[in-house]
């Protein structure tokens, strides 16, 4: 069994069970049973549509409750699960319903004695693991693709935030879903998620989570050649130049840090400020964090930040803040509230006077912590900002239309925002280049994983 906690009142919420290899290997073939169904196979791309948009239905009439377990499980603010996880999720479903039947193949011009056309086929059992930071959303961008393609799948829950889309595995069934089409299980990563890396029926991983761990996966996955799609780790840069728009540079450099906990995989924890403004985003910086940094019930409104997902995640972020210290960097902890002194909190930091080799300024601390560091020129924002393993995000603050796309080019990175951060779209993809990741989620270029092209030469002659 798997205990899953509160991280605002360190209690238990309640035990769910712990899928082992025995287990995983039952839900992946009732998942190969129901690829080859009629019930599931023979379904045309509208249909399969029409049932995802029934799941998408179902879980805006579960809203609320789908809500607060949410935050009851993650710790995040009931006003961002209310307003943000919750309707993200069936957005993703419904977006990729869309696409169920709009995702044609082709007919290649090979001459008069021959026609050559493709189709494009469901890879077979999707393996997908997914972490807690936004365990709605995570199951959605990984569901909503392969469910679009035709595929079956197997999902790995996180262990520490299991609650809502269990919830929503009762809900698959009352869609209408064939058995076996969608398999959600609960497990240890070592365990569970190993297993399904490794099974030889499963035909692709789909996997979102620390970099470490994504390795670990991929070579797993390599023992039987599966298909990979990567979405690992990052430490993304947030560029403001001089002549930046200072108060919507200093808005989305905090909402790029400070949401969600800090908890996100784009969160944009490098800040490299140009020397001309430097002290006086500094300043606005901090001014605003500590105005808007409200610490507590998750369950309260005007709560801004609620405690970081468990223990050792909030006590990982502390260690990082007294390496920093430790090495010479000024800690600063805006905020009007106090700290609550039960639950998982971290208080929100900024870190100044930080090297740039420092443990806090190079690896990913996942939590509510910026490092700012200070530059002269273009050149030298770009160099510190690609001097990382990481290639998720990047974000560049300047009103020079010119320099804003040079950056946005020359930034290693699969994302960019101009004058904004995080702000991510379903229609987009999403992903990282480097060691943050392999492949891309969201938009259309997130169906590409979860489909193989199949080319059909046809002789027109009697030759
Ligand atoms: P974090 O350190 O942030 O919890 P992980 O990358 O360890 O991130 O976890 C993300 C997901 O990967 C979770 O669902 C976890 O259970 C799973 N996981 C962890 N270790 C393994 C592993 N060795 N094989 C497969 N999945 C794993």
């Amino acid at each position: 069994m798997i205990t899953s906690i509160n991280p605002y009142t360190e209690q238990a919420i309640c035990s769910v069970f712990a899928a082992e290899e025995p287990d995983v290997d039952r839900a992946v073939q009732a998942a190969r049973k129901a690829l080859k169904h009629p019930e599931w196979r023979l379904l045309s791309g509208t249909e399969r549509g029409h049932l995802m948009n029934r799941l998408a239905d179902l879980a805006d009439k579960h809203g609320e409750v789908l809500a607060a377990i949410e935050t009851l499980d993650n710790g995040k603010p009931l006003s961002v699960s209310r307003s943000y996880d919750v309707p993200h999720f069936s957005e993703v479903l419904r977006y990729y319903a869309g696409w169920a039947d709009k995702n044609p193949g082709s007919v290649i011009d090979v001459g008069p004695k021959k026609m050559a056309y493709t189709v494009k086929q469901p890879v077979g059992v999707c393996g997908q693991i997914i972490p807690w930071n936004y365990p709605l959303d995570m199951a959605a961008w990984k569901l909503g693709p392969a469910l679009s393609c035709g595929n079956t799948v197997v999902l790995k829950l996180a262990e520490q935030t299991p609650l809502s889309m269990l919830y929503v595995a009762s809900l698959v069934r009352e869609a209408g879903f064939p058995p076996g089409v969608i398999n959600i299980i609960n497990g240890r990563g070592g365990e569970a998620g190993a297993a399904l890396a490794r099974h030889p029926d499963v035909n692709k991983i789909a996997f979102t989570g620390s970099t470490a761990t994504g390795k670990e996966v991929m070579r797993m996955a390599a023992g039987t050649l599966k298909a990979v799609t990567l979405e690992t780790g990052g430490k993304s840069p947030l560029i403001v130049f001089d002549d930046a728009n200072l108060k919507q540079a200093v808005r989305w450099a905090h909402e790029g840090i400070m949401a969600n906990q800090g908890q996100v995989c784009t969160a944009t924890s490098r800040l490299l400020v140009q020397d001309g403004i430097y002290d006086r985003f500094v300043e606005r910086f901090k001014a605003f964090t500590e105005e808007t940094s409200v610490l507590g019930d998750p369950f309260e409104p005007q709560t801004y930040q609620g405690p970081q997902v468990g223990k050792a995640q909030a006590e990982r972020i502390m260690s990082y803040i007294s390496s920093a210290q430790d090495s010479g960097a000024e800690v600063f902890h805006p905020h009007k509230h106090p700290v609550p002194s039960k639950g998982y909190f971290t208080p929100p930091t900024i870190l100044t006077n930080v090297g740039t080799k420092t443990a806090a300024f190079r690896e990913e601390i996942f939590g509510p912590v910026a490092a700012i560091a200070r530059f002269s020129s273009e050149e030298e924002a770009l160099e510190i900002a690609n001097a990382t393993r990481y290639g998720l995000a990047g974000a560049v603050f300047t009103k020079d239309l010119g320099r804003a796309h040079r950056v946005a080019r020359d930034l290693e990175a699969g994302m960019v925002w101009v004058n904004s951060s995080n702000d991510s779209d379903v229609r987009v993809p999403f992903g990282g280049v480097k060691e943050s990741g392999l492949g891309r989620e969201l938009g259309e270029d997130g169906l590409r994983g979860y489909y193989t092209v199949k080319a059909v030469h046809v002789n027109l002659t009697d030759e």
